[in-house]
């Protein structure tokens, strides 16, 4: 499947269509070429929106477990190809074999989980305060949705917004990123295969300053569904301001995990060193930063630091066995290679790792743990987005969940204790969208993925992510 420079087409109200401009997808790991991508200008974004929004209405009127059949059906297809889109994943993001068949089959359930709301879906009757008057509170699609996505969780994230977005009426345009956008036109092939009516999928790739920012600015939007950068969230909430749009903003994060001295310290460095190295630290919600309380510092850092130190990396196509592959791109290397050097000249001191891994080619970086870091030091503060673990030893819980909370992020957090009433009093005072509590931080599609701060507004997954693409009508009758 890899160098065969395959071209993609956007598709477009049922079939798939030229545009004019296109640009090439690299293979992070090795720089090879891969494909040529549409570059969608603002006449292919209009006739996108145009599509879902005429195909919006049928689709609408459509009894909600018609929808989700075609979710039904898309799971299967997946299934049935689970390993060439694991592939096709692995060559444009470099996250290992392993994580992107995960990824994939989560993928399938997650359309599956989605499909068996469409017999859940429930508004309220609410008493009213006249005689014989009835107050019915109804659940309605918004219109056309947006999906705009990074390129983390490049597949997963398409059906986190088509899903929801197609089981409560709406339809739908998804902007892949352009670092990974071959596998979202794959499970377009796939979704063109079920008989989705025509308009109410569509894909459009480009890049954020042109295709992205088209999308965001039209008045056929009702729903911006972002994921993404905080930087680029701002500007979608700016772009969205003109048409006053909805929209729901899954940003960045800067994960803190309290390490007190009653925890399982094997179990903490296991599930921190997981959660660091994981999509090669490329993760919103993985642990960003440790805090660890001063009677067992010296014993988490040696453990995790030579943890750290055994993970192997490399070409993922080339070497299926290993833990992490590269970092996305040129940028992403360099911002870690630029915050690494400037932690160690403010005073951190590094336990293993530091260097740009030099394996002939690609954007590979070495695991890395950082102790004696301070809660003023920009690694303890800005996202890094890499296999990098700054290390701040704090005295006890209410010192570290105050510097944890001292953050522009608000994603996720994670604490190691033995003690129920410790971590009971941390997740009373930890004021993130989620707590994992002596576990790696990863969360369930029946939960609700929500940030506070800059992570975002709005949420996904469950029940709460679900009714995030509905909006109310409220009808008074009286008889
Ligand atoms: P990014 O913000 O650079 O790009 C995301 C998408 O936005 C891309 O498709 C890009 O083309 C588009 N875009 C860029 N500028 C735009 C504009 N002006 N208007 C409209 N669209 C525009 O983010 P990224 O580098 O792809 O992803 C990494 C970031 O995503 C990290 O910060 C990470 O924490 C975050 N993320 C968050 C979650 C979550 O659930 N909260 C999940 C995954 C990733």
């Amino acid at each position: 499947m890899s160098s065969d420079n395959r071209t993609y087409r956007n598709y477009i109200n049922g079939a798939f269509v030229e545009a004019n401009d296109y640009l090439e997808v690299r293979n992070p790991a090795n720089g090879e070429r891969l494909s040529r991508v549409p570059v969608s200008a603002g006449a292919d974004v209009e006739r996108a929106l145009s599509a879902a929004h005429d195909a919006q209405p049928a689709w609408a009127r459509l009894p909600a477990v018609e929808r989700a059949n075609y979710l039904r059906l898309l799971a299967d297809r997946i299934r049935g190809e689970a390993k060439t889109l694991a592939r096709v994943i692995t060559e444009e993001q470099g996250k290992v074999s392993g994580l992107a068949e995960v990824e994939v089959n989560f993928t399938a359930d997650y359309l599956d989980y989605m499909a068996e709301w469409a017999r859940r879906i429930e508004g309220e009757i609410i008493e009213s305060d006249r005689p014989g008057e009835n107050i019915f509170l109804f659940r309605k699609p918004l219109g056309v949705v947006a999906g705009i996505l990074p390129w983390n969780f490049p597949f997963f994230l398409i059906a986190r917004k088509m899903a929801p977005a197609l089981v409560t009426g709406n339809t739908v345009v998804i902007k892949p990123s352009e670092e990974t956008p071959n596998n979202c036109f794959e499970f377009t092939r796939l979704l063109d295969q079920v008989g989705l009516p025509a308009g109410v999928f569509n894909v459009v790739s480009g890049d954020g300053a042109s295709t992205g920012q088209a999308l965001t600015a039209s008045p056929l939007v009702d729903m911006i569904s972002f994921t993404g950068s905080v930087d680029t969230g701002s500007r979608i909430m700016r772009s969205a301001a003109d048409n006053i749009t909805k929209v729901n903003l899954e940003l960045g994060g800067k994960a803190p995990a309290i390490v007190l001295d009653d925890a399982d310290i094997d179990l903490a460095v296991k599930a921190i060193r997981a959660s660091r190295i994981i999509n090669t630290g490329q993760v919103c919600n993985c642990a960003e930063r440790v805090y660890v309380q001063r009677g067992v510092a010296d014993e988490f850092a040696d453990k995790i630091a030579r943890a750290m130190a055994d993970t192997t990396y490399g070409d993922p196509l080339a070497q299926p066995d290993i833990e992490m592959g590269p970092l996305i791109n040129r940028e992403g290397l360099d911002k870690v290679v630029a915050m690494v050097e400037r932690a160690t000249q403010d005073g951190a001191e590094l336990l293993t790792g530091g260097r740009v891994a030099d394996l002939g080619a690609g954007f590979h970086y070495q695991p890395t743990v950082l102790s004696g870091c301070r809660s003023d030091m920009e690694i303890m503060r800005r996202e890094i987005f890499g296999p990098v673990l700054p290390i701040q030893i704090v005295d006890d819980l209410d010192e570290a969940v105050t510097l944890a909370n001292d953050s522009d992020y608000g994603l996720t957090s994670s604490v190691y204790t033995r003690s129920l009433a410790r971590a009971m009093h941390a997740c009373r005072e930890i004021d993130y969208g989620e707590t994992y509590v002596n576990r790696e931080n990863f969360e369930a599609m029946q939960g609700f993925h929500a940030g506070t701060r800059k992570s975002g507004i709005g949420g996904a997954d469950g029940k709460h992510g679900l009714y995030e693409y509905t909006r109310s009508h409220v009808v008074y009758l009286e008889t």
